[in-house]
């Protein structure tokens, strides 16, 4: 059994009480992480604000290099990353599980290494000169979700690593042992206080309100459902945070009358049901043309049936459980509601313990909720429509917009269509496939600002001009 720790000014803390984690593909209990308190979180963001006086004034090349060391860190330990990973979040260690998240999580890390925002001169003649500089903010407070607990940690802390900032990370209750053992790592590598660690079980301490109302952390990135990333929001107001929020999404997919049905099976299939569908930019509705409605349905049960779902540490296998009984019992209701009027396609039944098979329903509307609601988890619904822009209208109708995917063998028609989808990130003949050298957000309730690039690294500065 893995006992956690968290780490505070590079100290490892086991805290006065502690809670159990879960492998969700056999339910048996495979850590104990500590419940923290208020106490350990004020420790950690002034563990973090003393580390700040210096790590703030390292030269550009010192927190670049710092960043390849913990980018040296993550190749060296991915396995056992990996492991801790399956055995926590349920997802396989191989297809796009665990080995694939720790592969995503260097080349993330590496690529931020390589960023910079150097200061830019935006005057320079006989009335003066104008300089734009980029200052780290302070601390920042990091929280994290259950679905990739070690790719989002890299996607929130290693920005704030590479601009000067100082970190205390929160991870979800259900998978922190990944996460917690990721910041012990970079503590071999780091200065202590640079990146701290707090762990809760969210019903008896709520670091993560905590941490919203914190007047020591200077900004928040939060990735996690619509509804939390508001509740961060309202308490971040009263000491004016700086706010990077990645929410819920509930992408949809419109296949064209002229799309090649068995060419685009698979990318379908791995559009939504990556990591089970618990992915923020998974597809989450699919609108297929009336012309080609059968043939693709047809194609993509095909796929979905080869598809080996089971206890992730078993290298055959490619999808896991859902990750938590709260996800499944919402999955299980969505897709019971869907079956009243919807046929069901593939799967339907609850199975197992936390194993849902992989779902596919068709003949329904976004009138259903499993259509309109976001399902984060393996039950994809397909909707027959007529008329183009009536699809599109449809994938519109939503207060969500993470991501969107047009499907069809004429791209630049394609490309047309996409454009007038209300989201962060679209896609063609794919979905999902998000990278370290493009900018990822939500638009409407998806969520605020984005991440990576340089755009998504200044998040993390407060811009000062300097005149002279
Ligand atoms: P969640 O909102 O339940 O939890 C996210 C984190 O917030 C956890 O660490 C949790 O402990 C913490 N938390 C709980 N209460 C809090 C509070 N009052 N204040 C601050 N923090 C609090 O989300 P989840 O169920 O872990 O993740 C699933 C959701 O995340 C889905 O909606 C999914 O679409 C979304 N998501 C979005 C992205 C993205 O990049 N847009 C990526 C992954 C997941």
């Amino acid at each position: 059994m893995h006992q956690a720790t968290m780490t505070i000014g590079g100290r490892a803390i086991t805290g006065d009480q502690s809670f159990e984690v879960r492998n969700p593909s056999t339910g048996a209990v495979i850590g104990r992480v500590p419940n923290g308190s208020q106490a350990d979180l004020d420790a950690a963001v002034a563990a973090a604000q003393a580390a700040f006086k210096t790590w703030s004034r390292k030269s550009d090349e010192e927190l670049a290099q710092a960043c390849r060391d913990v980018t040296a860190k993550i190749e060296a330990h991915a396995e056992e990353l990996a492991l801790l990973t399956t055995q926590e979040q349920g997802k396989p260690l191989n297809g796009l599980g665990s080995r694939w998240e720790l592969g995503g999580a260097a080349a993330w890390a590496g690529h931020t290494a390589g960023l910079s925002l150097p200061m830019r001169v935006l005057q320079d003649n006989e009335a003066g000169r104008v300089e734009l500089h980029r200052k780290p903010l302070g601390v920042v407070g990091s929280i994290t979700p259950w679905n990739f607990p070690v790719l989002i940690a890299v996607w929130h802390v290693l920005p704030a690593l590479r601009t000067g900032n100082t970190v205390v990370i929160k991870p979800s209750p259900y998978t922190p042992l990944a996460t917690l053992r990721w910041v012990e790592l970079l503590n071999e590598v780091l200065p202590p206080g640079v990146v701290n660690s707090v762990s809760c079980d969210d019903r008896t301490s709520n670091l993560g309100a905590a941490m919203s109302a914190h007047p020591d952390i200077r900004k928040i990135v939060f990735t996690g459902s619509c509804a939390t990333g508001q509740r961060v929001m309202q308490s971040a107001a009263l000491t004016m945070k700086r706010l990077t929020l990645e929410l819920g999404g509930n992408d949809a997919g419109i296949v064209l009358p002229d799309a090649d049905p068995k060419a685009i099976a698979e990318g379908l299939f791995w559009g939504g049901f990556i990591n089970n569908g618990q992915t923020c930019a998974a597809m989450k509705r699919l609108y297929v043309h009336e012309r080609i409605h059968d043939d693709v349905c047809e194609h993509l049960v095909a796929f979905a049936r080869k598809i080996p779902v089971g206890d992730g540490m078993n290298e055959q296998n490619i999808l896991g459980p859902v990750q938590n009984r709260m996800q499944f019992d919402k999955v299980s209701r969505l897709v019971a509601d869907a079956k009243k009027k919807g046929s069901v396609l593939l799967g339907g039944e609850p199975g197992e313990g936390l194993f849902f098979p992989p779902t596919i329903i068709a003949g329904l509307s976004n009138a259903d909720a499993l259509v309109h609601e976001e399902q984060f988890g393996p039950a994809l619904p397909v909707i027959r429509y007529r008329d183009v822009e009536e699809a599109i209208a449809a994938a519109n109708d939503s207060r969500n917009g993470l991501g969107g995917s047009v499907w069809s063998s004429d791209i630049e028609h394609a490309k047309r269509i996409a454009m007038r989808m209300e989201c962060g990130s679209v896609w063609i003949n794919k979905h999902g496939a998000i990278q370290p050298n493009a900018p990822f957000g939500g638009v409407k309730t998806s969520g605020l600002g984005v991440e990576f690039t340089e755009e998504g690294l200044q998040e993390y500065t407060d811009a000062q001009v300097l005149f002279s």
